[in-house]
């Protein structure tokens, strides 16, 4: 089992869709509307793509709830296989986790391959591994064969970390992928310094498959290309009921009704009561990101000069990278006091600096914050919920390539074909009410052990 909680995250309260700051409109049928949050990347996105709500009925083959990576993955590779597709998104493509995440493209989920085999066995473990090393691949191939503009980078990416802990984390994943056949890389303190250019971390790696995007770029691009082959994309249009209907489905939603015969749900951290029982498949917590402005030249030079993107190997991580425009984003868990309270970035503002000391004075100019879906063995899951029904979720903070991955699942669920990952039934996590005080103890203890973590004698590769 993995010992980390992925994504940095704290408590979120479960006040529905639309709890992490964002402002709602009145729409034209009265019902609110969800408005894209202020963020980085809500400023600097490739134009929006125009998605007008459903009005009326309609019917297609494959009905897609949710427009996020998942939903919108799903919709671009069905309609290449020539079904008639409809995403129905209460707020636009992206507005969900897919338009607010730090945009590192991770490779696969942080699970090692010896966990994988554990968990899956023997016969599913070869197609799980393939599955989780092309994640990355996925999403920049999509983002070349589909022309999508959403200022991508592939320098790898770098875990970074401190004491016995990163060094025996560190050391099983190189070997094991290593194992695999990919070309990882450990860093020892003076070489991550040349790196990424801050010797606060004990010792590191560099691992080529990951990247990054501009997040919600990616998304609107994802959508863009899905209606280009021939799929339907409604904002603003919230499902509220599903029924089932001859051999299909009758969805009812803001301003009409779709008739399918697949439903596909895409929902992740914001999933509301529409599938009795789908939101607590995982705990919604929230995650926070701050942006600086653009760094000067010095700081530019002295700041990740190889533009990568970092993730941390603590139990409370944070992430960070550069934008187009050489600002610095970085990602973690909320404050402890205030976790649903998208303001509570101060602390990383901290963390930034003492990580990069020359980052004291720049101006902090974006802050927002995302639900992350967490699972209690931080793997996603792909769920049969009744016939021609399918979910995927829980991506634990890791999702920009494996939620686009997912997408791919879920069509071959659609088209009959075999999946890599295991479909199951609907499971709960168990005392779901009471998650997330564990998770708030999980991160508390997790920042203690990792404060020990940091006085520890530098590990050095043997
Ligand atoms: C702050 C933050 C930082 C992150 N950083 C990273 C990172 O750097 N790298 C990484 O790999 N992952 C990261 N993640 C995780 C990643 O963003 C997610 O795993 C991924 O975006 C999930 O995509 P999705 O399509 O499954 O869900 P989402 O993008 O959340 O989409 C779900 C959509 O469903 C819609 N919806 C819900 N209910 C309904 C309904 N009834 N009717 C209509 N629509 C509905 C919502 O409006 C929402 O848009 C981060 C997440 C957050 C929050």
């Amino acid at each position: 089992m993995t010992r980390r909680m992925l994504g940095g995250a704290v408590m979120v309260r479960r006040s529905g869709l639309g709890s992490s700051g964002q402002t709602r409109l009145p729409s034209a049928s009265g019902e609110s509307v969800m408005k894209l949050p202020e963020s980085l990347w809500a400023a600097s996105a490739a134009p929006a793509i125009d998605t007008p709500p459903l009005a009326g009925e309609t019917g297609a083959d494959v009905a897609i709830v949710g427009g996020g990576f998942t939903g919108l993955s799903a919709a671009l590779h069905l309609a290449e296989a020539g079904k008639r597709v409809i995403v129905l998104e209460a707020g636009e493509p992206g507005w969900g986790a897919s338009g607010r995440n730090g945009g590192q493209v991770n490779p696969g989920w942080r699970m090692l391959p010896s966990e994988v085999a554990a968990k899956y066995g023997g016969n599913r473990t070869p197609a799980v591994l393939a599955m989780l090393d092309q994640a990355s691949d996925l999403v920049f191939d999509l983002i070349g064969r589909h022309g999508i503009d959403c200022d991508h980078e592939r320098p790898g990416l770098v875990s970074a970390g401190l004491g016995r802990h990163a060094k025996a984390f560190l050391e099983a994943w190189s070997r094991e992928w290593g194992e695999q056949g990919v070309k990882v890389e450990r860093l020892e303190r003076a070489a991550l310094k040349d790196l990424i250019g801050t010797d606060y971390y004990h010792i590191g790696m560099h691992d080529p498959r990951g990247g990054h995007v501009q997040p919600l770029s990616f998304a609107r691009g994802l959508a863009r290309a899905a209606i280009a082959r021939g799929a339907i994309v409604h904002g603003g249009t919230r499902v509220h009921s599903v029924h089932a209907h001859g051999a299909g489905w009758r969805l009812a939603a803001t301003g009409g009704e779709v008739e399918a015969e697949h439903l596909l749900l895409c929902t992740n951290g914001y999933s509301d009561r529409l599938w009795p029982g789908l939101e607590r498949s995982v705990v919604p917590v929230t995650s926070f990101i701050a942006a600086s402005e653009p760094l000067d030249e010095a700081r530019r030079r002295a700041i990740l000069p190889g533009r990568h993107a970092v993730a941390e190997t603590r139990r409370t991580l944070h992430y960070f990278r550069l934008d187009r425009d050489d600002r610095f984003v970085m990602g973690g868990r909320g404050n402890f006091t205030n976790g649903a309270e998208p303001g509570s970035v101060g602390h990383l503002r901290k963390m930034a600096t003492a990580i990069f000391p020359a980052l004291d004075g720049v101006a902090w100019t974006h802050r927002w914050g995302g639900r992350v879906a967490v699972t209690p063995d931080h793997t996603p899951r792909l769920f049969r919920l009744a016939r021609n029904v399918h979910a995927g979720l829980g991506f634990n903070g890791r999702g920009v390539a494996m939620s686009t991955m997912f997408g791919t699942q879920l069509t071959r669920l659609v088209l009959g074909e075999e999946t890599d990952m295991p479909v199951e039934s609907l499971g709960l996590v168990p005392r779901h009410g009471l998650r997330q005080f564990g998770l708030t103890w999980y991160l508390v203890s997790g920042v203690m052990r990792d404060r020990l973590d940091l006085q520890e004698t530098p590990p050095t590769w043997t």
